[in-house]
C-alpha cells in the first residue's frame, strides 16, 4: 500500500504528529536521527509512502529508492561522515521492528548489524 498506516510510528512522524529530530527531506523522504543510535552518526531515511520494506518500495516506484539514497548521502555528508554505511532490515528474522521503509545511515563507529 502507499497511503499512510495510522498506527504506523514513521507514518506519523513523516506527518509531523510525533516529534523527531529531523535532518532533511525531499519529495520521497525524511531524515530523522534514530532514537537509539548504534554509531556515532545514526540517522534513518524515512519513505514518505507507507509499505512495508524497502524492497516493498522498489516494487512500487523503483525510483523511490534512488530519492531515498540520495538523501541518506546528502545528510550524512552534512554531519561529516562521507563514507557510510546503509542497511535496510527487511524482515523480522533480519532485525526489523518498524515494517515502514527506512534506511539507517551509519557513520563512525558503529556495534555490528546483528541489533539494528
Ligand atoms: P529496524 O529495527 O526496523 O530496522 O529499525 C527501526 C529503528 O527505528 C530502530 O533503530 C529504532 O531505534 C528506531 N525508532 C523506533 N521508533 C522510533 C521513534 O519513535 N523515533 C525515532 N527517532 N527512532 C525510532
Ligand atoms: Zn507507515
Amino acid at each position: 500500500m502507499s497511503e499512510t498506516a495510522p498506527e504506523c510510528i514513521f507514518c506519523r512522524i513523516v506527518a509531523g504528529e510525533v516529534p523527531a529530530d529531523v535532518l532533511g527531506r525531499n519529495d520521497h523522504g525524511v531524515s530523522i536521527k534514530d532514537l537509539n543510535p548504534q554509531a556515532l552518526f545514526h540517522a534513518l531515511v524515512i519513505s514518505v509512502d507507507h509499505h512495508d520494506n524497502a524492497a516493498a518500495s522498489a516494487a512500487a516506484d523503483p525510483a523511490s529508492i534512488g530519492h531515498l539514497v540520495a538523501l541518506a548521502d546528502e545528510v550524512a555528508r552534512a554531519s561529516g561522515n562521507a563514507d557510510y554505511r546503509l542497511v535496510a532490515n527487511t524482515g523480522a528474522g533480519a532485525g526489523q521492528t518498524v515494517f515502514h521503509t527506512h534506511l539507517h545511515v551509519l557513520g563512525g563507529s558503529s556495534r555490528m548489524t546483528e541489533t539494528l
